[in-house]
């Protein structure tokens, strides 16, 4: 009867989500509740009511209690309009080991074999194997295979003992691509052993069970962990035989508040829109980073390469967050060295510098041959002029661009963390636990060294940044100095919608203070030249107009010399939205800056993404 409704409602949902947040969070409890309803709709008939519970308690059956799980129990995350991005519940194939010959007649088995697809004998020899409870899953995949409704019909016409259709909640949706945000599950006897130890000793975690390895998986672990999960246990005598009447229960723990709910700050569409268009122009190795102009809060975060979730390459690098991992930064840093020398009185916004290619000390030239001539603050920063940057940092000290540094949030961690411990983690949270720090210099700058800093000064030597940082800096500078902690989680709900904590907005002041809204002004401006006519000029034209800062830093490896591009800027200028960094790793020397290129990407896809749809 809701038929005539539901094109329409489905046509509105979109916008509704985006409104009514709470609707989507009350759909993922209702999943929650619908895994125990369907188990029990299918299970329970078949426990009759008045039958002798002894029988099956009776040592004398030698009955075994087989299991299989439905849902691991573990907490879940949603977007920040309360879209799932984990858990999926889907209905699949259970098979219990049952003495063989008891699953059906031939003629049976030959149907089950066409309504799964599969060869008769590939199926016999998989049910003939079987040890205990297993979801059918496609030759090759681990994964419980999602029966289509064609197949349900069919298998609900067969009902052959020892099979059944139940409901199991795949933690990794297909449509969730905030892979390294999120992170993943995976075996980690070592960590279990160190922080569950308890829990082992009383027997209610296994050494081999899966803990969050990384991103948020690991770093909310405690939290996620939750009461256990729902089970579905089958009872055979000692001859493998079902117990008919009470052969079948479902064991879940019962409890209104787990598993929990935790909403992060990503915008799962946009994040799902801007991987396509990072992966439609190539990005092999990089990171990019969006976040929130006003608050700093991580709307995306996208890292290269990608990695399968449910089969993370524990030895290699593919599940590490580059948004997260510090890098040379290139000329971006000469952000830091403007604002360093502006604070100290090193500096007059008016000054003007001569480049002639050639700075004449340390070996230091300008990227531009026969050099940019005249050229004032704004130009350049715009043009990205080495000559000026060497000339400004030697005026500096050690102390000084280090102190800046601080107050813009570089060299130390800036992602949201408390100090005190958390009540129900008895420890202090830190959301991004993979975040580096970076560096200005290696050791503290001891003993006065001009090439030291002139090469520091135009962010090469020991300086490292990470994507997260550059993107945040832009924040702070767009606030006049207000270094915000970059968020990935607003909030974290029981169950029964109730709220556990709330995870405000923060902010990380230095101990060395804050920059001068005046310094802040004079670099915004000059990234906005830095687009209008200087490095960033062939992304001038697009849907919105954007202001930032190149960077392009030389690496040392073992395939020779390679350059990292970075852009890291706002937009749209007239009214600032978002904040966006990106990093393009191990480029080949003379290309063009790829991250240029991308940021312009990612800023069109930002604009139309915002224009309302009709
Ligand atoms: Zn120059």
């Amino acid at each position: 009867m809701l038929h005539p409704e539901h094109s329409r409602k489905a046509h509105t949902r979109n916008r509704m989500r985006r409104r009514l947040t709470g609707i989507a969070l009350g759909a993922l409890l209702a999943a929650g509740l619908l895994i125990g309803r369907l188990a029990w709709l299918q299970w329970m008939p078949s426990v009759i009511p008045g039958t002798n519970g002894d029988h099956w308690r009776g040592e004398s059956v030698h009955q075994r209690e087989k299991a299989i799980v439905l849902s691991s129990g573990r907490g879940h995350f949603t977007d920040r309009h309360g879209t799932p991005i984990t858990g999926e519940t889907i209905q699949a194939l259970a098979a219990f080991p049952v003495r063989y010959g008891t699953w059906g007649t031939p003629s049976e088995l030959e149907q089950l074999a066409g309504v799964l697809e599969v060869k008769q004998d590939q199926l016999l020899n998989w049910l003939s194997q079987l040890k205990e409870p297993t979801f059918w899953h496609e030759p090759g995949s681990k994964e419980p295979l999602a029966l289509s409704p064609r197949q349900l019909d069919a298998l609900g016409q067969l009902q052959l003992d020892g099979l059944r259709v139940l409901p199991y909640e795949r933690r990794y949706r297909d449509d969730f691509e905030a892979k390294h945000a999120i992170g993943f599950i995976s075996q980690h006897p070592e960590w279990i052993a160190d922080e569950y130890a308890g829990l082992l000793a009383a027997g209610r975690i296994q050494l081999d069970d899966k803990i969050g390895g990384a991103g948020l998986e690991r770093s909310l672990e405690p939290l996620l962990r939750g009461l256990g999960g729902s089970v579905v246990s089958h009872y055979v005598d000692g001859r493998r035989v079902p117990m008919h009447g009470l052969d079948m229960r479902v064991g879940q723990p019962g409890n209104p508040y787990y598993p929990l709910h935790i909403r992060t700050t990503l915008d799962l569409n946009l994040q799902n829109q801007l991987e396509t268009a990072v992966d439609e122009a190539g990005l092999e190795e990089g990171a990019v980073v969006v976040l929130d102009a006003q608050s700093a809060d991580i709307v995306a975060m996208i890292s290269r390469p990608v990695f399968d979730p449910d089969h993370p390459v524990q030895s290699g690098t593919d599940w590490a967050n580059h948004a997260l991992i510090a890098q040379p930064p290139g000329s971006l840093f000469k952000l830091v060295t403007a604002a360093s020398a502006l604070e100290h009185g090193h500096l007059h916004p008016h000054e003007t510098f001569h480049c002639n290619g050639q700075y004449g000390r340390y070996g230091l030239s300008c990227w531009k041959e026969g050099g940019h001539g005249i050229l004032a603050l704004e130009d350049a920063l715009a043009h990205s002029c080495n000559i000026a940057f060497a000339t400004i940092a030697e005026r500096l000290s050690g102390e000084e661009l280090l102190q800046t540094a601080d107050r813009l949030g570089i060299a130390r961690r800036v992602g949201w963390a408390t100090e005190q411990p958390l009540k129900p983690l008895k420890q202090p949270l830190r959301l991004l636990q993979e975040e580096q720090a970076g560096a200005v210099f290696m050791a503290p700058p001891y003993v006065r060294d001009g090439g030291q800093l002139a090469q520091t000064g135009i962010g090469q030597r020991d300086v490292r940044m990470t994507p997260l940082q550059a993107a945040n800096l832009v924040v702070t500078l767009l606030r006049g100095g207000d270094v915000l902690a970059p968020r990935l989680v607003s909030e974290i709900r029981y169950a029964n919608g109730q709220q556990m904590m709330s995870l405000p907005s923060q902010a990380v002041p230095s101990k060395e203070g804050q920059i001068a809204p005046a310094t802040a002004a004079v670099l915004l401006r000059s990234m906005k030249a830095v687009v209008a006519e200087g490095t960033g000029k062939a992304i001038r034209d697009g849907l919105w107009q954007v202001a930032g800062k190149s960077g392009t830093a030389q690496t040392d490896g073992a395939a020779g010399t390679l350059n990292h591009h970075w852009f890291a800027g706002y937009g749209p200028v007239q009214a600032p939205r978002y904040a966006v960094a990106v990093l393009v790793e191990n480029r080949r020397p003379h290309e063009n800056n790829q991250a240029t290129s991308l940021f312009r990407t990612i800023m069109d896809t930002l604009a139309q993404y915002d224009v309302p749809s009709q």
